[in-house]
């Protein structure tokens, strides 16, 4: 068995109910990505749309696509249709231009709305307060071509356990929080995108739903 294989196999084992494995491929070529496949993994994250793009076209086609990236407006076209779920929706513009290139296409896509909580300032998404009044006065409701499905998050890049714990308490209390608010008007909202190789222990202890692992499964990245 492939190391990649056995990886997969010790997440899946490891990984508590409830919980799904988004396997991070960026970075790692087509051939490493069939091997997890082989070994039953489905949910692959990609951050970079010509790298997904190239990708879709030479891996089966039963494989969902989570975007995990930070996308420009220009690029979101090329990316309509070959994703299962646009996890890095971080922006009110961002989130429209979705939307109308979702309407162009007839489909819906679904999308988790990224969330900022990390000390990083960096790192892209909403405020917890922002989202709450993009929510509450924006006309998302208009938009027919998306499906809010949830939200995703950052812990703290730290070895701090009680500040990585507190950031996933956030999401996980803003999560709840919209759950709960807009249970009609947003009946995909269920799944909550956090944890990485080096916290993700702690976030499906704070309610993850998804958990995106890369360097753990496929090793180091070489950054091109
Ligand atoms: C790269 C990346 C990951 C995976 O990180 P690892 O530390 O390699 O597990 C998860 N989420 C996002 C948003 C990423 O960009």
């Amino acid at each position: 068995m492939s190391s990649i294989a056995a990886k997969i196999r010790e997440f899946k084992s490891r990984l508590p109910e409830g919980v799904e494995l988004v396997a991070v491929s960026k970075f790692h070529p087509a051939e490493l990505i069939k091997e997890a496949y082989d070994a039953g993994q489905r949910i692959f994250g990609e951050s970079r749309v010509q790298e997904l793009t190239a990708k879709v076209s030479q891996l089966p086609s039963d494989i969902k696509w989570h975007f995990i990236g930070h996308l420009q407006t220009n690029k979101v076209k090329h990316l309509i249709g070959l994703t299962s779920l646009i996890e890095s929706a971080d922006s009110e513009k961002i989130i429209r231009h979705i939307n109308a290139e979702s309407q162009k296409a007839g489909i819906t896509t679904s999308i988790l709305l990224q969330v900022h909580v990390a000390q990083e300032e960096t790192k892209f998404g909403f405020f917890p307060d922002e989202l709450l009044e993009y929510l509450a006065t924006s006309p998302w409701q208009e938009m027919k071509n998306i499906r809010i499905c949830g939200i995703m998050g950052m812990a703290t890049n730290t070895d701090e356990t009680q500040r990585i714990e507190r950031d996933f308490k956030t999401l996980h209390d803003l999560f709840v929080k919209i759950k709960t608010e807009y249970t009609e008007e947003l009946p995909a909202f269920k799944e909550l995108s956090m944890g990485m190789s080096h916290d993700w222990p702690i976030a499906t202890r704070e309610g993850a739903t998804l958990v995106r692992i890369g360097t753990s499964i496929f090793g180091e990245r070489e950054y091109t």
